[in-house]
């Protein structure tokens, strides 16, 4: 029977970063990846796409263009995971051996858990940049609209890019400020959480935002059901006397689905509590499969999921793999590195960069822009510098941003 050195599950980024990360290093390595997609997504584009600031066509690749070109593809989905024989199944009923697998499957969008959402989703005004081909319809609500309601929300549990339910909301309100129509417009953020942003040191600056557009946050609201036709969203909230629920209507509505962790991961018994893989938040490897880590949305670790996480954590899985193919033990720790760039203006991001423990990363000169300020050159490395890096570095398991 063959034997792959690595089995890698998905081709998003994570899982290329990782297989063409660990063929610089190591380039006789046999790699298998195997991801059903034909395309290859990058996904922090769709709020640039949204916003009218780039074409939905710069976001997509076909897959086999960032395949590295010494892996084989498997057009597959994984079906099983046979964690202690050391096997996985695919769709087609194949089964791949592997002497280390990489986990990389991303989370799961649950569009169905918003009653009435998928019937309506890119009509009567209701669209997500959560979903590829979407994006553009959200800038085309944006640019229809110039008097009446625009809701955006934000779920509940963990999702990728936290700030992207907000960004998304403070682009348009710039658009509609510039348009001259922002009075005309009342602007509503049903937040599902608590607090505006996890990190409480980006809090102040966010709600001054808020106060400019003229936004009303509505905090621990949930979207349940959107009734398309009738242009009505449904919100539950913990009331005095339980749980209410309450409609507002809605010119145009952005939502943010529910997000989870893949079903297989359980399903296999490589999960945490919250189904999450559950892997060393250090050395990223299983914590009872040694030959199996994760990288990316997938795992069960307290990182912002997000496209700069999978950039600090791509070297110590390569690194820690490396070791456990020659018999050693991984050495190389994650520190929780996670960036979320916050457009909060045309111009302006306020780039949040953190870690596990909440503390401040920053990686732009202090000197230059605090850490918590909305900058011009933050702004320069959102929409110039990091899809270059996307495509011509992560993708080629090159860490260096320049
Ligand atoms: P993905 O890239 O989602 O890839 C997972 C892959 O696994 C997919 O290709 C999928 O087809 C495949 N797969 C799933 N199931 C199976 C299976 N059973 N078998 C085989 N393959 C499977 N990050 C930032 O750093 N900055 C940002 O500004 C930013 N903005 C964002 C804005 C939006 C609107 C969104 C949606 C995301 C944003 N992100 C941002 C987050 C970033 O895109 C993700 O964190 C990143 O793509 C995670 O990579 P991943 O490989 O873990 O998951």
């Amino acid at each position: 029977h063959h034997v792959y050195d690595v089995v890698i599950v998905g081709g998003g980024t994570a899982g290329i970063a990782a297989a063409a990360s660990l063929l610089k290093r190591h380039p006789r390595l046999e790699i298998a990846v195997v991801e059903p997609s034909a395309n290859h997504y990058y996904q922090p584009g769709w709020t640039l796409v949204g916003a009218g600031l780039m074409p939905y066509e710069q976001t997509h690749r076909p897959m086999i263009q960032v395949l590295p070109d010494d892996v084989i593809w498997y057009q597959q989905r994984v079906r099983t995971i046979a964690p202690r024989r050391r096997w996985i199944a695919l769709g087609s009923g194949q089964q791949l051996q592997y002497r280390v697998l990489i986990i990389a499957m991303g989370l799961t969008l649950n569009w169905k858990g918003i009653e009435g959402l998928e019937e309506t989703l890119g009509s009567n005004g209701v669209s997500s940049n959560y979903m590829p081909e979407l994006s553009p319809y959200t800038w085309q609500n944006i640019q229809a609209l110039t008097t009446g309601r625009a809701l955006f929300t934000q779920p509940l549990e963990t999702i990728k890019c936290a700030g992207a339910p907000q960004k998304t909301m403070y682009l348009a309100c710039d658009h509609w400020r510039k348009a001259g129509v922002l009075s005309n417009v009342d602007v509503h953020f049903h937040n599902s959480r608590a607090s505006l942003f996890g990190i409480d040191a980006f809090v102040p600056v966010l709600s001054k935002y808020l106060e400019h557009y003229g936004i009303s946050h509505h905090s621990q609201e949930e979207l349940v059901a959107v009734d398309g036709t009738h242009r009505q969203a449904f919100f539950r909230y913990q009331g005095d006397q339980g749980l209410r629920e309450y409609e507002a209507r809605f010119d145009m509505l952005h939502v943010v689905p529910p997000q989870c962790a893949p079903a297989l991961i359980s399903d296999c018994g490589l999960a945490d509590s919250g189904g999450w893989l559950d892997v060393d938040p250090g050395t990223l490897q299983h914590t009872y499969f040694p030959t199996i880590f994760g990288i990316g949305d997938v795992c069960g670790t307290g990182n912002a999921k997000t496209a700069a996480a999978v950039r600090a954590q791509m070297p110590v899985v390569t690194d820690n793999v490396l070791a456990v193919l020659r018999g050693a033990m991984p050495k190389q720790k994650y520190d929780g590195y996670g960036a979320c760039p916050l457009t909060v203006e045309h111009g302006r991001v306020v780039l949040a960069e953190f870690d596990y423990s909440g503390e401040l990363q920053p990686s732009l000169p202090q000197w230059l822009v605090g850490s918590t300020e909305p900058s011009r050159l933050a702004w320069w490395v959102k929409t110039q510098l990091m899809p270059r890096y996307y495509w011509n570095g992560l993708l080629k398991g090159r860490k260096r941003l320049l």
